[in-house]
């Protein structure tokens, strides 16, 4: 799809959630939410970087925050757009939306489950993104910033990367939405605009979007990982004979945005693994308690 398409779609998404009528305490806390997030990258963001020419990159990898930040992120830069054009004597129509493709940079260095890789590479597709994958090394494994340094190299022009960290992630707890990255990591401003962000707030976003969101997340887990070292979240192993009460979210998967059905695809070569896993745990937006988030990551030894 077209950037300018899509950036509008999200628009309309992001808009339509904010007139919900705000017959939850979720829902009114992720409407602040996202008016919070908005207001830093139109407000603060976008003026010191322009989002149209290359002098911000997207951080990505299919993981439901930075989804919730990517979807918010495209509709205000149709809003950013509208305003360039807005008193212009030609109409909306006869602009063209100046940036093709979003630069993207996704770093593979785990081993990944086919399904996350596939869900990257589909929303690629379909979010419009100049999607940059690490290579992978076997023999000389690359850190992070490593990776994040040979993006960088590949394209100068970066000067700022969005982030979909919340303060409620590891090291997130004293983070700003505008900073520099820390010593050790290659120079550039992150921008980390759902800082603010509760589990519930993004649950409640994502699964009203109408968007398809990674396969994983339908079958317990409740946080993206390696292969080796992710598993479901055992706090949503289903017991045997308890009745299990409905998700906090019934409301958002009932009135889903265009009425879109709730798409949650595993990759054929995950199947022998993650069929063991299904009607064994509840989906991952059963669990809204941040502090559980990531039980199901092993330590990596
Ligand atoms: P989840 O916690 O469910 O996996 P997530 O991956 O979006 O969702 P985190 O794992 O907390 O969230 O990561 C925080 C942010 O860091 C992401 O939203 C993304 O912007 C960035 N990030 C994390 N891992 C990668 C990666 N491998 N490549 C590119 N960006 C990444």
């Amino acid at each position: 799809m077209k950037l300018g398409k899509i950036a509008e779609i999200c628009y309309n998404i992001t808009t339509s959630y904010l007139n919900l009528p705000g017959n939850t305490d979720i829902i009114i806390s992720t409407q602040k939410a996202i008016l919070t997030t908005k207001h830093q990258l139109l407000d603060d963001a976008f003026a010191r970087w322009s989002p149209l020419n290359g002098d911000i990159s997207f951080s990505y990898n299919g993981g439901k925050d930075c989804q919730v930040l990517l979807l918010i992120y495209l509709s205000c830069l149709w809003e950013f757009f509208l305003n360039t054009i807005k008193g212009s004597q030609y109409g909306g129509n006869s602009h063209q939306f100046p940036l093709f493709e979003l630069p993207t940079v996704f770093i593979d260095q785990e081993e990944t489950f086919s399904t996350i890789k596939a869900f990257v590479e589909d929303t690629s597709d379909r979010y419009g993104l100049s999607l940059y994958e690490s290579s992978r090394n076997d023999t000389v494994k690359m850190s992070m910033a490593m990776a994040f340094e040979h993006y960088l190299s590949l394209h100068q022009e970066t000067k700022a990367i969005v982030i979909g960290i919340r303060h409620s992630d590891p090291f997130g707890e004293n983070l700003k939405y505008i900073q520099e990255t820390d010593s050790g990591w290659p120079e550039f401003m992150r921008i980390q605009p759902i800082l603010h962000w509760n589990l519930s707030n993004i649950w409640s976003f994502l699964l009203y979007s109408g968007e398809p969101i990674c396969g994983l997340y339908g079958v317990g887990y409740t946080s993206l990982g390696g292969l080796n070292n992710t598993l479901p979240n055992p706090y949503l192993k289903l017991s045997d004979n308890t009745e299990e009460k409905k998700s906090e979210f019934e409301w958002e998967l009932n009135h889903r945005f265009e009425n879109q059905k709730l798409e949650l695809e595993i990759h054929p070569n995950d199947r022998a693994i993650l069929d063991t896993f299904s009607n064994k745990y509840k989906p991952g937006w059963y669990l809204t308690d941040e502090k559980l988030e990531r039980a199901g990551r092993l330590k990596k030894t």
